[in-house]
């Protein structure tokens, strides 16, 4: 058990690249439990299997029959990425959600009840917090969770989950709510993405309403880095803000990708606006700073230029 971690969700964007960068970076062993969803990708983590301290299990955390199969041993941290992730699904079907957001996050917590993992990272998101006003402070720690749509909502009643199991049995649980994350690895539903696919094949890229929703982006690896602080140093009970703090409109982030590939901005379609659609995201990140000595060390502009240069390698893919 010692040094064996347990990562749900690890054959999607976030979870592989964490993956990728312990193995590379620790001296971890790894289970990696997924559901292989349309979101998870074989391809995301086929190259792990060379490494002798990664196994594989195939396993729906949302239905407790299955979760025998992942706990064979115990492990020192289940560490949950394992998500419905997409907040536009959501607003068409929110039942995969609750089934995996909310019923998955409460059986993982049953296991760390039964003793089977010594810690858990619950990996949650800064949409849990609702939206901002244009002058607003980006969100602390300490902002209440108000989210707007039945993604956010489902995050956030993971969160609610966590807290209650740590207030009530004091187990070793941790949250760490993260920006938008981007960089490679990520399935072209989502926004980032579908611009460089879009771009790539001269097809219409989708502007939801003015353009002007604000998101603060940050490197998937510099989050990576934070997760792996929190899981070393971390302090239970604790709730992790990261982020990026490089705050872009939509917009702006769609000029830059075009213009970084050449393009002309007449691909750019305006769209009816997402239901619901949060203004502005932005985090405040001081206390895991201040407390676990992280910050993000990739910029925009470098992030940005390495995940166009990933998505051009796989382009014949997407064509
Ligand atoms: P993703 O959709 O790319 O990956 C999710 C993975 O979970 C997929 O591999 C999928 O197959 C797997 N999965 C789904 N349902 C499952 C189930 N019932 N059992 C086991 N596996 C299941 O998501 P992502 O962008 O990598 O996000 C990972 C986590 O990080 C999520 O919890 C998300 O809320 C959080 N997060 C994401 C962002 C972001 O910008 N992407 C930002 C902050 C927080």
């Amino acid at each position: 058990m010692k040094g064996h971690l347990l990562v749900t969700g690890g054959a999607g964007f976030i979870g592989a690249n964490f993956i990728s960068h312990l193995l590379a970076n620790s001296n971890y062993y790894i289970t990696n439990v997924d559901a292989l969803t349309y979101a998870g990708s074989k391809e995301n983590i086929n190259e792990f299997s060379n490494s002798n301290r990664y196994r594989f299990i195939k396993c729906d955390i949302g239905n407790e029959n299955e979760l025998n199969k992942i706990f064979d041993q115990s492990y020192e941290a289940i560490i949950n990425f394992a998500a419905e992730s997409h907040v536009d699904r959501s607003i068409e079907n929110a039942k995969p959600f609750i089934h995996t957001n909310i019923n998955g996050t409460f059986n993982l917590l049953q296991a760390v009840l039964q003793g089977k993992a010594n810690k858990m990272i619950q990996i949650s998101t800064d949409e849990v917090y609702g939206t901002l006003g244009p002058k607003d402070p980006p969100f602390t720690e300490l902002n209440p969770l108000t989210p707007n749509n039945p993604y956010s909502a489902s995050k956030a009643s993971a969160d609610l989950l966590v807290r209650s199991y740590y207030q009530t049995h004091q187990l070793p649980l941790m949250i760490t709510r993260c920006g938008n994350n981007y960089g490679p690895m990520q399935h072209t539903e989502k926004f980032i993405p579908k611009i460089i696919k879009n771009a790539l094949t001269n097809n219409p890229i989708p502007l939801y309403g003015d353009g002007l929703n604000v998101r603060d982006w940050i490197y998937v690896i510099d989050h990576c880095r934070a997760i792996q602080m929190v899981l070393e140093k971390g302090v239970f009970g604790q709730v992790y803000n990261i982020g990026g703090t490089e705050e872009k409109t939509n917009r702006e982030v769609i000029d830059t990708i075009l213009s970084k590939l050449g393009k002309d901005i007449q691909l750019i379609q305006h769209v009816q606006d997402r239901k619901g659609h949060d203004r502005r995201y932005a985090m405040d990140s001081k206390k895991i700073t201040r407390e676990l000595g992280w910050k993000p060390v990739v910029s925009f502009e470098e992030g940005i230029q390495n995940t166009i240069d990933w998505y051009k390698q796989k382009e014949h893919k997407l064509l």
